[in-house]
């Protein structure tokens, strides 16, 4: 047998010299770093998890692949490469996957033994799984060594641990994670991923002063920025933050050639790269930045450019509740408790703790929060509600159908099981069934679109909380506020195509708890039925005077 040599070693650990090596061809052009070199690190780099938030045209979806196909004929590591939906995975095998394999007669035969097109099988048993986030099913079962997530951001979240999972039994357990961004604290922007990363951001060299910089727009993360905006796109130019000479289009791609990596957060306890479109080995910068001049008439665009021009998580009013727009609805010499000011609203997130949300209604019929209460047991929940005098609500069907079902037969009329889903094609948020003796009462509710309500109600003052609502919830020593806030931060509303290619909003959850978020979706629920008997107006009158007072 012949030993292979030094270029032949090297080949074995480095998937870039390897795929330079064995000449192949991705998207029809020959593997290069050439005006690519940022990717070289990356794609060398083999710590437990890297994540990789990413503008599009970056060549980092074949660096994946290249990397893949190494780990698997020359590491021998059995890999998962996970997509967002199983529909995009045998398009993305056809297009990006195979032609990579079939570029080269040596590579190509180290695969002979492809039985279909989502397991492929090398010559020495070693598997690539290539899946998709929607079948939960399609992610049991099959060990892997390493894992690559592309499009983090639009995985099916509640299914990633499961995809995780298939790396118990294996000693190296390599993930890498990356995406188009989309909001702040969400995917590879969330608190558990870029923020907890080392922060690599790429810099080059000045072609006129020489010092090393980020090429960036406004990142917050730098004290200096180097794009000089004009009228429009084409009046705009890239120049150095310290010597201001212009970097022109033609020398823009050649400067990767001087960069390097600069870890920006020695913290870090994972690993992270960044880089935006400037550093593009290919387009021109008035390509760059037409979305961000269109961005100024058409939200779209400014989202669109944030997420693939520059690489970076945008959060407009509307995306995600934020502390700020909560302590904005905190009214001034407002409390929570005593006697409603009319009837109550009642919202009830059953999880291992039970949530309520009490809305009662100001003279507007704002809603103003009368009550939470986190309760450890469903008999200080009954005891809540049967102390309740005139009040309509919601509970969550899920995850204890039966209790639930059981205590809104008890209060029947008055509490309804809430069954949420993401409905896309509905025109209400909320359909009340027509109650039935001996039956519990139900509502199917669109939770897309309760929960576009709850934010809105925020966003239009039509929400107000009581000033001390920082305090409210769960304690939590290391954040400025407590549950009730930290709960209401979590989810973020992304925009998605459904089946029928019409872009809709769609409320997306991480992994932290959002059990008063929740809540108060279905406390919103019930404040559209009124209940029939009402505190007589004379009562409430007084009471709404005693109260706003
Ligand atoms: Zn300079």
């Amino acid at each position: 047998m012949k030993r292979p040599g030094i270029n032949g070693v090297r080949a074995l650990a480095r998937a870039d010299d390897w795929a330079v090596q064995l000449k192949l061809k991705v998207d029809a052009r020959q593997f290069t770093l050439d005006k690519g070199e940022y990717v070289r690190q990356v794609i060398r780099d083999y710590s437990p998890i890297i994540v990789i938030p990413k503008a599009a045209q970056m060549r980092f979806t074949i660096t994946t692949i290249t990397r893949t196909l190494h780990n698997i004929t020359e590491r021998k590591w059995n890999g998962l490469y996970l997509l967002p939906l199983k529909t995009g995975a045998i398009p993305f095998v056809q297009g990006r996957i195979d032609p990579i394999i079939e570029s080269n007669p040596v590579l190509a035969s180290k695969f002979s033994s492809v039985d279909n097109r989502l397991h492929k099988q090398s010559a020495d048993g070693v598997n690539l799984y290539v899946r998709g986030t929607n079948i939960v099913r399609e992610l049991q079962e099959f060990p892997v060594d390493f894992e690559i997530w592309d499009e983090r951001d639009r995985m099916v979240e509640d299914n990633l641990e499961d995809a995780r999972h298939r790396m118990d039994g294996s000693n190296i357990r390599q993930t890498c994670i990356l995406s188009t961004p989309t909001i702040d604290g969400y995917g590879v922007y969330a608190e558990d991923a870029w923020a907890q990363s080392n922060q690599h951001l790429w810099e080059i060299k000045c072609p006129g002063c020489g010092r090393y910089q980020v090429l960036n727009f406004n990142d917050p993360a730098l004290d200096y920025n180097n794009v000089k905006l004009g009228n429009d796109e084409k009046d705009t130019i890239v120049e150095c933050a310290f010597c201001h000479r212009k970097i022109t289009d033609e020398e823009r791609p050649a400067l990767n050639a001087t960069g390097r990596w600069t870890p920006h957060n020695l913290g870090g306890t994972i690993c992270g790269y960044h880089i935006s479109q400037l550093n593009s080995p290919t387009q021109p910068l008035h390509e760059i930045m037409a979305d961000y001049f269109k961005g100024q008439r058409e939200a779209r665009k400014l989202r669109s450019f944030w997420n693939l021009n520059m690489g970076r998580a945008y959060t407009a009013a509307g995306d995600k509740i934020t502390p700020e727009l909560l302590d904005s609805c905190r009214m001034k010499g407002y409390r929570m408790g005593g006697i409603p000011n009319s009837w109550v609203a009642v919202g009830i997130d059953v999880g291992v703790q039970i949530h309520v949300w009490c809305w009662h209604f100001g003279r507007n019929d704002q809603k103003l929060l009368w009550n939470v209460k986190l309760f450890d047991n469903w008999k200080d929940l009954d005891d809540f509600l049967g102390g309740l005098m005139s009040w309509s609500g919601v509970i969550d069907a899920h995850p204890e159908k039966s209790k639930a079902a059981e205590i809104a037969l008890k209060y029947h009329g008055k509490l309804r099981i809430g069954f949420s889903e993401d409905r896309m094609q509905a025109s209400e948020m909320a359909v009340f069934h027509t109650l039935k003796a001996g039956e519990a009462g139900r509502v199917n509710i669109d939770k897309s679109m309760a929960l576009d309500t709850f934010i809105q109600d925020y966003i239009n003052g039509n929400a107000w909380l009581p000033m001390d609502a920082r305090e409210l919830g769960e304690p939590l020593a290391r954040k400025p506020w407590n549950g009730f806030y930290q709960h209401q931060l979590q989810m973020v509303r992304l925009e998605e195509e459904n089946s029928s290619g019409t872009i809709v909003g769609r409320w997306k959850k991480n992994r932290n708890p959002d059990h008063w978020h929740h809540a108060g979706m279905f406390a919103t629920v019930a404040a559209q039925f009124k209940p029939t008997l009402t505190v007589p107006s004379g009562i409430s009158d007084m009471l709404n005077r005693s109260v706003m007072a």
